[in-house]
This record gives structure tokens, C-alpha cells and sequence, in this order.
């Protein structure tokens, strides 16, 4: 059993926390360096990235958070993977830059066109439907050469990952379904 940080200053943290117990480990609500120590990976919920990015600044996280992503399993969902991407095509904002990769904010329009949808995951070399739930999501609009993508929706790749760094255009914590929580704890690190 692990320890599994969710990163609590803004968002949908307390579902993700939720699903890692589901799976029979352990959370810690992080909201400073001293509960991120502790943390043998870090998930960074969905929410309001400008929002979030900014509490990461005042409360002086940023560098930790780097240095953390760096060397442990980081998993980024949708706000969480604008928040680790290294490029937003429309924020003001500079992102952590933990996983190569372009990101729009917003893309398929506001709060109404958020949608469920059916997406492949292509993890494990099989390929396998899940019903994967967009929320004012962001769109993956490039990938660096270290990034693998992960699970399509149509043409667009909406979960990618690095060593050590996974992402997800949706949010996974919304569902019954652990597949990409458990996949994140088994495949990272
Ligand atoms: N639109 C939000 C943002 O840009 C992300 C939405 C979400 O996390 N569900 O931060």
C-alpha cells in the first residue's frame, strides 16, 4: 500500500482521494511541501487552473511541485494537465512543465458543451472502450517526443504520459470506473 498525495488547494480533490482509497491505499490532502514529502505520488484534480496555478505561487509550492514531478508519479486531470503541461496556447500563465506537451484551455467551448463520451484507451498494447466524462476540457494540441498518447477521443488524444507523468484531458474521478486511477498506480513509478 502507498501513500497517494492529492493536491487540495482548489478542485475536484476530495473524489480523486475517494478513488485511491477505493483501491486500498492511503490519501494525503496535500496543501503544503510537508504533505507533498509524504506523498509516493501526486495527482493534480481538475478545477480552475488559473486559480489553482496561483495558489500554487502564493503558498510557494511551485519549486517543490517541480522537483517533486521530476522524480515521482505526477498524474495531471484536466486543470491538473494544464497545470503540468510545458505549453498553454491561451493562459497567462507559466506552467510547471513536467510533460512535454501543447494544451488549449476551453476547447470544445464553455460550460454547456462539457460532455460524456466514449474514448479508446490504448494502454497495455489492447485497445478498450471507457466512458470518459469532459468538463470545460482543455485539448491536447501537441506532443513532444517523449510523451506517448494514451486514449483518443475521435482524433484528438485526450490521456498521454512520460516516464513518470500521466495526463487526462477528463475526469476520471467521476466515475465508478477505477481502470485509469489503477492504471496510474501500476504503470508510473
Ligand atoms: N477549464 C478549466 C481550466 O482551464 C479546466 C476544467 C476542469 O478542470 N474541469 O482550468
Amino acid at each position: 500500500m502507498s501513500t497517494i498525495g492529492v493536491l487540495a488547494l482548489q478542485g475536484d480533490f476530495e473524489k480523486h482521494a475517494q478513488a485511491i482509497n477505493k483501491l486500498g491505499h492511503s490519501s494525503v490532502l496535500v496543501k503544503d511541501s510537508a504533505s507533498l514529502v509524504k506523498s509516493d505520488r501526486l495527482i493534480i484534480p481538475g478545477g480552475e487552473s488559473t486559480t489553482m496555478i496561483k495558489l500554487i505561487d502564493r503558498l510557494d509550492l511551485r519549486e517543490d511541485l517541480v522537483k517533486y514531478g521530476k522524480s515521482r508519479p505526477v498524474f495531471g486531470t484536466c486543470a491538473g494537465l494544464i497545470i503540468v503541461a510545458s505549453h498553454v496556447e491561451n493562459s497567462g500563465f507559466t506552467p510547471l512543465s513536467l510533460i512535454d506537451l501543447n494544451v488549449r484551455r476551453n476547447a470544445y467551448g464553455r460550460q454547456i458543451n462539457s460532455f460524456i463520451d466514449d474514448i479508446t484507451l490504448t494502454t497495455n498494447g489492447i485497445e478498450t472502450l471507457y466512458e470518459a466524462i469532459f468538463i470545460r476540457a482543455p485539448k491536447i494540441t501537441g506532443c513532444g517526443n517523449n510523451t506517448k498518447p494514451l486514449a483518443y477521443h475521435k482524433n484528438d488524444i485526450v490521456m498521454a504520459g512520460n516516464e513518470n507523468i500521466l495526463v487526462a484531458t477528463f475526469h476520471p474521478e467521476l466515475t465508478d470506473d477505477l481502470r485509469i486511477h489503477d492504471f496510474f498506480l501500476n504503470h508510473f513509478g
